[in-house]
């Protein structure tokens, strides 16, 4: 179980690190919002312990980028204050429960447990980006309601890409969490390009509005292009 705890107070940090270690998560600490966001767009996580009150980018912000791109990840959020409106706002912004500060680390283990255990039912099952739609159940995609068949490999990259869709994955990302290499190296490089090239094909070819773009120099991103 991986978990992502997003927070900026050193000592609560600290405490929720080696608490939830002892309890054999690995943890994963981003002591700001956009280290934390970086940290959930790149990488995968079970779990996300997320401070509201945070410097740069809030909590509240991290939440609803996260939702509204479909990331249905399970969110603890900590608030500072027991504010009525601070646990509506987080709620409504996706998070799945809410613990106020100060708390006992009992508690926030058993909210963990509860959230993963609920967690698993209400995964998200269809993903869309414009006029694209992912069934994760059937593994089907189609684009404008005509289907795209696609092999197992593209599937996953298409996935990847929809999952972070409106930024830019480098090949790196998709070498890491679709190849499954923690190496970056020059022929995986060129299978990736290959892989986009034909996903492209499958995906574009043909309709007025492409949607996967290249970033010169850094990657990818699905997006419609700008006219
Ligand atoms: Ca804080």
């Amino acid at each position: 179980m991986r978990v992502l705890v997003i927070e900026d107070e050193p000592k609560v940090a600290r405490a929720l690190k080696q608490g939830l270690e002892g309890e054999h998560y690995q943890v994963v600490l981003a002591t700001t919002g956009e280290e934390g966001f970086f940290r959930l767009s790149a990488e995968t996580f079970d779990f996300l312990v997320l401070d509201l009150m945070l410097p740069g980018r809030d909590g509240l912000e991290i939440l609803r980028t996260v939702r509204r791109r479909g990331l249905q990840i399970p969110v603890l959020v900590l608030t500072a204050r027991d504010a009525v409106e601070d646990r509506v706002a987080g709620l409504d912004a996706g998070a799945d429960d809410y613990l106020v500060k100060p708390f006992a680390f009992a508690e926030l283990l058993a909210r963990i447990r509860a959230l993963l255990r609920r967690g698993r039912s209400d995964q998200v099952l269809r993903l869309k980006a414009a006029d694209l739609e992912m069934d994760l159940v059937t593994h089907t995609v189609t684009r404008a309601d005509q289907p795209l068949e696609l092999t197992p490999r593209e599937f996953e990259l298409l996935e990847y890409l929809m999952r972070h869709d409106q930024q830019v994955v480098s090949r790196e990302m998709l070498a890491r969490e679709v190849w499954k290499e923690p190496v970056r190296a020059t022929p995986l490089d060129n299978v990736i390009d290959v892989h986009v090239a034909r996903l492209r094909k499958k995906l574009d070819q043909g309709r007025p509005q492409k949607l996967i773009q290249t970033v010169r120099g850094v990657g990818f991103v699905l997006r419609e292009e700008e006219r």
